[in-house]
């Protein structure tokens, strides 16, 4: 039996993250992984397959609704979706592939099968084909993920009424599609299939988009996609859904108490994702997991057997890959007898519809629930020149402040690229900024970044362009 410093089980951005920076430690390193492709969920089936598929959606229908405004007329243009399909695929490939390079580049062994934890300091894994692996492990570091969840009465077939797994392979364009939550999944899929041409119905449960979102964000957001043609049902509970003869049936009651029923080629489920422990030995092994199916953790990532640790999806809060990421290092670097540590009010939240939405601290919401003053700068995108030049004026951005001390405690943007505009908010919440630093710091002219500079100058109400 092979024995080794780490064993992590999965390879989602978690594990493979935590693999290679425990193999940088100096560790000697195994990951077992049970699908062929390196990369989890993130890599495979979701972020990036995603993003490749919303990236080329908006190329289509920027070139389709936008381009003209800019004096670009694009005649004779046409979707071609098996290539569509084929760029997605590519891209999956080389990040995928790019694990596997990785791994050789770090020494981290890669185990292909399913792991268990036979006893503390003891994995087994089983191969496709029946063969069976024992590894010994000083430290085992569980990062298996999660898995979409569903709701009773819905009947999902993995052909017209599937999961984001279906939805990022549609091998045509749906006439109609009806989304089940409207969360991150449900806005970002409903949105790559809306702008390829789909008549698309998100049926959410709350009255209101992107739960745990700043409301203000949530709001703006609805009437953006409204007007992009994507119909919202909200405050509607879903009571069924199934293929019946081939089309999607979905009925729910509506806001007013009326059963309705609306009828699509395909039915994408997203109502949130669980852990997934399945197999995995969790209860032999003696670690304890909550009534959500979560693996229990202490604040360093140790489940209560030692030497079994756990990261991401299948531990509690958000089940973001960049968070499983940060948790991955800090576990690692726990266990090398380094300061790991995530600073969980620092971690961004980032929606890739377009505009992209994103949000990093608390929201408003959050700190008037806990009674905490704050002070609050907003600032919108159609008045920065950037934005003008290029077509993209819908959104805002908003800094909330404390109101004594001046730090920030939340940023939220709706607007162009701000997937990419929160990372300064993230860096300046992590270094404790205060608004004033970010409005006395440069942002170069003419960028979209000033648009944020502006929000921290409205805090103070000295807003330059508004
Ligand atoms: P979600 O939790 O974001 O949204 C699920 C929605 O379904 C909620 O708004 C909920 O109210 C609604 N819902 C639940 N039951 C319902 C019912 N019976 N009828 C109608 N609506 C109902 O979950 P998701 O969109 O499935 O995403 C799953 C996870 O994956 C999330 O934790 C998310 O963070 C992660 N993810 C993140 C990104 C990103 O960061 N861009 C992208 C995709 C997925």
């Amino acid at each position: 039996m092979d024995t080794f410093d780490l064993v992590v089980i999965g390879a989602g951005p978690g594990g493979y993250v935590a693999a290679i920076r425990a193999a940088q430690l100096g560790m000697t390193v195994a990951c077992v992984e049970k699908e062929k492709a390196l990369g989890g969920t993130c890599l495979r089936v979701g972020c990036i397959p995603s993003k490749a598929l919303l990236e080329a959606s908006h190329v289509y229908a920027h070139n389709k609704h936008g381009a003209e405004k800019m004096g670009v007329r694009v005649t004779g243009m046409e979707l071609d979706l098996p290539a569509m399909l084929a760029h997605k695929d590519a891209v999956v490939k080389a990040n995928t592939g790019g694990v596997d390079g990785l791994f050789l580049k770090n020494k981290v062994k890669r185990v292909l099968g399913t792991g268990r934890i036979a006893a503390p300091g003891k994995v087994v894994v089983t191969a496709a084909d029946g063969s069976v692996t024992e590894l010994g492990a000083k430290n085992i570091l569980v990062a298996t993920g999660s898995v979409a969840s569903s709701i009773p009465g819905i009947e999902i077939d993995g052909d017209v009424v599937g999961t984001s797994d279906q939805a990022i392979d549609y091998h045509e364009v749906p006439r109609r599609m009806v989304v089940i939550g409207g969360g991150v999944i449900g806005l970002e899929l409903g949105s790559v299939w809306s702008r390829l041409g789909a008549e698309v119905t998100v049926v959410e449960y709350l009255p209101r988009l992107m739960a745990g979102m700043d409301e203000e964000l949530a709001s703006a957001a609805l009437k953006i996609f409204t007007a992009q043609g994507i119909k919202f049902r909200l405050g509607c509970r879903v009571q069924s859904a199934k293929n019946a003869g081939g089309k999607g049936r979905v009925v729910f009651i509506d806001a007013d108490g009326t059963e309705q029923t609306l009828e699509a080629e395909r039915v994408l489920v997203a109502v949130g994702r669980k852990p997934f422990t399945d197999g995995l030995g969790l209860q032999d092994a003696g670690v304890r997991v909550d009534n959500r199916g979560r693996v229990e953790i202490d604040d360093h990532f140790r489940t209560n057997v030692p030497g079994i640790w756990a990261i991401g999806d299948v531990v509690r809060g958000a089940m973001l890959a960049h968070k499983a990421e940060e948790e991955g290092v800090a576990a690692v670097e726990i266990m090398a007898g380094k300061a790991g540590h995530v600073n969980y009010d620092a971690i961004p939240n980032v929606v890739y519809t377009d505009p992209e939405i994103a949000s990093v601290g608390r929201t408003e919401e959050e700190l008037k629930a806990a009674g905490i003053p704050y002070k609050k700068g907003s600032f919108p995108f159609k008045f920065n020149g950037r934005a003008r030049a290029m077509n993209a004026t819908d959104g805002f951005a908003k800094v909330l402040a404390h109101a004594t001390t001046d730090r920030i405690l939340g940023v939220h943007i709706i607007g162009p690229q701000a997937g990419h505009l929160i990372a300064e908010a993230a860096v300046a919440i992590d270094m404790m900024a205060s608004s004033e630093d970010i409005a006395r710091t440069s942002h170069a002219h003419p960028t979209l970044s000033e648009v944020v500079k502006e929000a921290a100058l409205a805090v103070e109400k000295r807003a330059i362009h508004q």
